[in-house]
């Protein structure tokens, strides 16, 4: 097993409420048995307290449990893993999606196959254009032409002039992450009723993840669905949003892996919320993992592995904005 660090390069400087950064290092783990390796990946970020250093001593801290282990009791072994690591969620992420892809090789079945999913089923993925000048946004807008429906980042000052840059570009269907950037309710409220006059399907997290009242008031004022993302980390995080929110946005980073991911999207399921799939900046390695489970759900925006330029894998690909999923066992991922 191998556990390191990869810089990922962004092909734009990458700008959200959040942070402005030209590289994202995440951790990626080769887990090598019986002359199969699993890849597995996870994206640290610093809104979580987390870094790829973090993570790569929590891999560090399980080895022996994961060189002992019978890869084949995956979910037993992750029991093990969330038991003996706090935190690290990132880290974990990288260990579940190495098990999954070393089974689905071992069994012979691609990962969605494993789940019991219809690869046919994957919906249309959003591009996400992050928070720029107009002049760029523009650009940005232009070069997601093969996408169907857009992801636009909120949540400064700047927001009316963004959705009217990409407005003067294109008609299409848009989502918007506001990223926890509103502060005040009322704010939110008049800004999320603009937003819907100008064709945005729904808002993402609008709120910082700890105003789940303050959401759940804005909720009642306006039209369209709000989707909680910091807000919603871990399944135990569920029950507490479904009256503020509409429905959550799933990632493997956040979760632990695709084990958790899966048990996340149905338990939202079950309390009647809608369901999303999104992901970090990061390689084809975790966004094809949290691929093989959107047939799943009623969002994607499984973009991080486009936004970057030197990707070490090919594994989904998208056309015309949907997803289309590797046929091979595993994650079906091929060196690029
Ligand atoms: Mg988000």
């Amino acid at each position: 097993m191998t556990a390191k660090i990869v810089r990922l390069n962004l092909q734009h400087t990458w700008t959200t409420t959040m942070s402005s950064s030209q590289y994202r290092d995440t951790l990626h783990v080769a887990y090598t048995r019986d002359g199969i390796t699993g890849h597995g990946e996870g994206a640290p970020i610093v809104r979580y307290h987390e870094d790829a250093e973090g993570a790569r001593k929590a891999v560090e801290s399980v080895r022996d449990l994961l060189l002992s282990a019978n890869p084949l009791q995956f979910s037993k072994v992750m029991a093990e893993v969330f038991k003996r690591v706090p935190g690290e969620w990132a880290g974990k992420a990288a260990i579940d999606i190495a098990l999954m892809d070393w089974v689905g090789q071992k069994l012979s079945v691609p990962l969605y196959t494993y789940f019991g999913l219809d690869p046919k089923d994957t919906p249309l993925t959003t591009f996400s254009i992050g928070i720029d000048t107009p002049e760029i946004t523009k650009q940005k807008t232009k070069e997601a032409a093969d996408f169907p429906v857009l992801k636009v980042k909120v949540g400064l000052a700047t927001d009316e002039p963004t959705i009217e840059a990409v407005r003067s570009v294109t008609d299409k269907p848009l989502r918007v992450d506001a990223n926890e950037g509103w502060k005040d309710k009322e704010e939110a409220v008049r800004k999320i009723n603009w937003l819907e006059k100008h064709g945005v399907e729904f808002i993402e997290q609008p709120l910082p993840a700890e105003m789940i009242e303050e959401t759940r008031w804005i909720r009642s004022r306006v039209h369209i669905p709000i989707i909680a993302d910091e807000a919603c980390q871990r399944a135990s995080d569920i029950p507490k949003l479904k009256e503020a929110f509409d429905g959550v946005n799933v990632k493997l980073d956040k979760s632990g892996g695709v084990l958790e991911a899966y048990r996340m999207i149905m338990i939202a399921k079950a309390l009647g919320m809608r369901t999303m799939l999104g992901c970090m900046v990061s390689s084809s390695c975790t966004v094809t993992a949290a691929a093989h489970l959107s047939p799943l759900v009623d969002y994607a925006d499984l973009d991080g592995n486009l936004l970057i330029s030197n990707d070490p894998f090919h594994g989904v690909r998208v056309e015309k904005g949907k997803l289309i999923l590797p046929g091979k066992p595993g994650l079906g991922l091929t060196a690029a």
